[in-house]
Formats: structure tokens, C-alpha cells, sequence
């Protein structure tokens, strides 16, 4: 992505990341224009364009096109999507490519590790 490109990306979402506490909703981290930040759609409309609609003629994903087609919805209606660092998005997206029934298990699971790990501390 081109340096214009870029700077037109966080002025797009300078533009929303207010409505968001500026924060990723998973890590509650401030929003940083040098980390990947996506807007994840809690819920889609029908007729809605999702991101691989969008892309350059290599073929590869235009992410530029999809938020400037993103972002005036966003701001219409943001509590239809959550700010979320990408690789926080990413590893949701990877529980939620279990069936049901095995993502409550890998739910269990996690718990488990989980409170072992931080031994109750909730920060
Ligand atoms: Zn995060």
C-alpha cells in the first residue's frame, strides 16, 4: 500500500474510531495507526457488500476501497461493529471455524488454561 493510501486508511478511521473508545473491544488496547486495526460487522445486512468484494486487478484484497465503502455505513450504525486489532480478529476467526459443539469445547478448554495461567487475575 502507497504512503497516500495509507494516510487516507487512518484518516478513514480516525474518523469512527471515537464511536469505538478508540480502544480494541477484545484487548481494550488503544487504537495505533502502525498496528492493524479492522471493524469487525456484528451483524451483516442482506444486500451488504463484505471485504472480498474488494479487490485490485493483481487480485489481491483492496483494502482502501472496502473502508471508504465501510466507513459511512459504520458511522450510521455503529453498533453494528466492534474496533479489534486484525490479530485479534484473526484468532477469533479461527474459534469460530469449529462446529458449535467443539468450539463450547475448545470454550471449556481455554477456561481452563486460562485460569491456570492468570491464577484469577482479571486485568
Ligand atoms: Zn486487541
Amino acid at each position: 500500500m502507497k504512503q497516500n493510501e495509507k494516510l487516507e486508511l487512518n484518516i478513514l478511521f480516525r474518523s469512527v474510531i471515537k464511536k469505538f473508545q478508540s480502544r480494541c473491544w477484545i484487548c481494550k488496547e488503544k487504537y495505533n495507526e502502525n498496528i492493524a486495526f479492522v471493524l469487525h460487522h456484528r451483524k451483516y445486512l442482506s444486500n451488504e457488500k463484505i471485504y472480498s468484494d474488494f479487490k485490485l486487478s493483481n487480485n489481491k484484497p483492496d483494502r482502501l476501497s472496502y473502508y471508504r465503502y465501510l466507513i459511512p455505513i459504520v458511522k450510521l450504525d455503529p453498533n453494528r461493529f466492534r474496533l479489534l486489532h486484525h490479530k485479534h480478529h484473526w484468532m477469533a476467526e479461527n474459534w469460530a471455524m469449529s462446529r458449535p459443539a467443539r468450539f463450547e469445547r475448545t470454550v471449556i478448554v481455554a477456561r481452563e488454561i486460562n485460569k491456570r495461567k492468570f491464577n484469577g487475575d482479571n486485568k
